[in-house]
């Protein structure tokens, strides 16, 4: 009998990949330039979430490090439903905006679906508005939503196969696992699979991580994958983010949904967390500013 050797898992870092896109995207950017466009981006931040703060931040400094712009619309807690739709009104008239993005979780008195409806599918940069999403799920896409798009990014880079295989998708949130499953099942480039998707309602989640040869975790559970619930060559793409409170300075560490050190080993590769689908949602976000940029002067 030979010896089972553990596999040597490939890391699949998320900053090569987003550096690739960023770099291409510059081109288009000079381009705009050269039409006096300049790509914007319309933020709304509704309240003081800490965790919405830091994203609407980033965003902030990454156009403006790729010469786009990223302006963001501070609004109270109290903010009615009416004056968000109002504003949002606004920004779809407005020129100067090719992307309008509502940061998300939006205080209780406000209709996240109203709000959604009310932005313009032309500048739908997040790929949530339901006409985006039914684009998609026809297989015509126009803005697919960043993070599912940030890993069909990935498994193309580090050409992890698609076509033909399995692939698991754990969480249906209309953010990540659905549009993820509309991407996975069409007969893309990076698609083609036959699609599993996993949820609340999954009566024995292990059993059926065991037959994936492609694992996305998108759930928020911190380390819920572990190495008994995944079979040997497997890719796993770790969307989720999970903050774990500790003694450290910063009080805590990220975490995602795969327990990360028991897989190595048994996978065939691995995103890891943090540094691997995070910094592919801020360069879909741009790459969805500029292709909507761009229709200007495609039109
Ligand atoms: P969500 O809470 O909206 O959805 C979680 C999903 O997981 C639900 O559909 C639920 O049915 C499923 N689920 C919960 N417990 C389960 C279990 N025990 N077994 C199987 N399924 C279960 O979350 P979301 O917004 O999709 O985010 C998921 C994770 O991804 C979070 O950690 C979030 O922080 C992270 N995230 C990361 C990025 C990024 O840029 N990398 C972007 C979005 C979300």
């Amino acid at each position: 009998m030979t010896e089972d050797i553990g596999l040597d898992t490939k890391i699949l870092k998320g900053i090569p990949v987003s550096n690739h896109i960023r770099s291409n995207l510059s081109k288009d950017i000079k381009i705009l330039a050269q039409y006096g466009i300049i790509p914007g981006l319309a933020v709304v931040l509704v309240g003081d979430d800490p965790a919405s703060k830091v994203y609407v931040r980033n965003k902030e400094d990454v156009f403006k490090k790729y010469n786009c712009c990223s302006k963001t619309y501070n609004l109270p807690n109290e903010t009615t439903e009416t004056e968000l739709l109002k504003l949002i009104s606004s920004l779809n008239s407005d020129s100067n905006f090719h992307g309008i993005l509502v940061q998300l979780p939006l205080p209780k008195q406000i209709d996240n679906q109203k709000i959604l409806l009310q932005i313009s599918p032309d500048k739908d940069v997040d790929g949530f508005h339901p006409i985006n999403l039914g684009n998609l799920l026809s297989g015509r896409p126009s803005f697919i939503p960043c993070t599912p798009n940030g890993v069909i990014q990935i498994l193309d880079y580090y050409n992890i196969k698609v076509s033909g295989r399995h692939a698991v998708i754990i969480g249906r949130s209309n953010i990540v696992g659905k549009p993820m499953f509309a991407l996975l099942a069409q007969k893309f480039e990076v698609g083609n699979a036959t699609v599993t998707i996993c949820h609340t309602g999954t009566k024995d989640l292990k059993k059926i991580t065991k037959q994936a040869d492609i694992i996305i975790a998108a759930v928020g559970i911190p380390n819920l994958i572990s190495a008994d619930m995944i079979s040997k060559g497997v890719d796993i793409i770790d969307v989720g983010i999970n903050r774990i409170y500790d003694k450290s300075k910063r009080g805590f560490s990220l975490v995602g949904d795969v327990d990360y050190n028991s897989v190595l080993g048994k996978a065939n590769s691995i995103t890891p967390v943090p540094g691997g689908v995070g910094p592919m949602t801020i360069s879909m976000l741009l790459s969805n500013t500029v292709k909507s940029a761009m229709r200007l002067i495609h039109s």
